[in-house]
């Protein structure tokens, strides 16, 4: 019965712009998952409007309008209207057939649909998400990969990964993750995001005027996001370079389960770098870290202590910090993962220029005086080191939290 209503309302639906009804028709629900939203102010710029496309479990697509949403700069929300429809979220919809659109009546969010609420990583100064500036994330691979897989093996994954992030996100956000190849490159901040394999020692190698610096044992990748933190800069929380480090010295790195690293706890390199290009893209864990500081999510709620949550919508998400030998749940993309990135970097946003990061003022590194924590400082720059997915074998252990920078 309900089947039939729904197929009903999107017949109706496609062909109301050529002869839409002429009064109101009573609400209709049905069940559906957000893929895109278009606010706009009205002509008279008393409120903003959305027009929202809607994908039903058959695969097909319908517009409603909703009030309220985000335009030019500003979201307008109804408190205790009905919940806005955003990228990412499944819900129960009712809607009526206006004069020129359908008209969303209600909204019920479903568990399953924003599963797990996202989480941002914000600036230290002002709290601000970060975010991409440009129409991409530029990627190139350390050309020498890794010795832990066959052949070329990692590289192909590398792209895989690249194209999830891609294809889970492409019909709400404009920020494309753009794959540059393989490259001879090391990490650091020079505007260019590297993935790079740590085969031999888990370390990031030496610099003229700083020794080499390891990483906690526990991690099986670590992601570095450079960004601008400055409150009084109106780049404030602008990532301008990423990279990613993969631990193939304290994990073997594998994938379809094969790798010759001399490792026991296998580290599936999918599951393992879609995760941190979640960090390279701006997200911070499903859950804190003992010592982390006290986050919210994207609908305002506290993020809860990694040791005091069992909750699965926490455990099974991508950005959750820990994982198992052997796993590969995290190499897919969910709809808060979806959410995070659809709201922060929507289509109607897009800058329209796939470039490097432009250079802040005053340029870098021509002075031969300090380190690079004083010379960032200096330049507004915050340096934040996101130590991503520490093992776990063996029951949840709360107080072995992975190294803070
Ligand atoms: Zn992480």
């Amino acid at each position: 019965m309900r089947r039939a209503t729904l197929s009903g309302l999107l017949v109706v639906a496609w062909s109301a712009g050529v002869a839409p009804g002429a009064g109101a028709d009573a609400p209709s629900w049905f069940t559906a998952d957000v893929v895109r939203t278009d606010g706009r102010w009205t002509a008279d710029g008393s409120r903003i409007v959305t027009a929202v496309t809607l994908r039903t479990s058959d695969g097909r697509d319908l517009v409603v309008s909703q009030v309220g949403g985000h335009a030019a700069g500003y979201t307008m929300v109804v408190w205790h209207g009905e919940p806005l429809l955003e990228p990412g979220m499944r819900a129960r919809v009712a809607a009526h057939r206006g004069a020129t659109a359908w008209i969303v009546d209600d909204v019920i969010a479903l568990d399953g649909g924003v599963a797990t609420p996202s989480v941002r990583t914000v600036t230290r100064k002002s709290g601000t998400p970060l975010y991409w500036a440009k129409s991409c994330a530029q990627i190139v691979h350390a050309q020498e990969g890794t010795t832990g897989v066959a052949g070329e093996t990692e590289h192909a994954v590398i792209a895989d990964a690249l194209a999830t992030w891609n294809t889970a996100t492409a019909a709400c956000s404009f920020l494309d993750l753009v794959d540059r190849g393989a490259q001879d490159r090391e990490v650091g901040r020079d505007f260019v995001n590297v993935i790079k394999f740590r085969d031999d020692r888990w370390c990031r190698p030496a610099v003229d005027d700083d020794p080499e610096r390891c990483f906690n044992a526990q991690a099986a990748g670590v992601t570095t996001v450079t960004f601008v933190d400055d409150p009084d800069d109106q780049r404030d929380g602008e990532i301008v370079d990423a990279d990613i480090e993969l631990n193939n010295v304290n994990f073997r790195i594998t994938v379809d389960g094969q790798g010759s690293g001399g490792a026991p706890c296998a580290a599936d390199l999918a599951n393992t770098l879609v995760h941190e290009l979640g960090h390279l893209l701006g997200l911070e864990h499903s859950c804190r870290n003992s010592g982390d500081p006290e986050r919210v999510d994207h609908a305002g709620a506290a993020v809860p202590l990694c040791a005091n949550t069992t909750d699965a919508i926490i455990t099974e998400a991508t950005m959750y910090p820990f994982q198992q030998c052997g796993e590969t749940k995290k190499a897919s993309v969910e709809a808060d993962d979806v959410q995070a990135i659809c709201a922060s970097h929507p289509l109607t946003d897009d800058p329209g220029a796939c470039e490097a990061p432009d250079e802040l003022g005053g340029g870098c590194c021509g002075a031969a005086t300090g380190g690079s924590g004083p010379l960032a400082q200096g330049l507004g720059l915050g340096l934040a080191v996101v130590v991503g997915l520490s093992a776990r074998r063996r029951r949840p252990a709360p107080r072995r939290s992975p190294a803070r920078p």
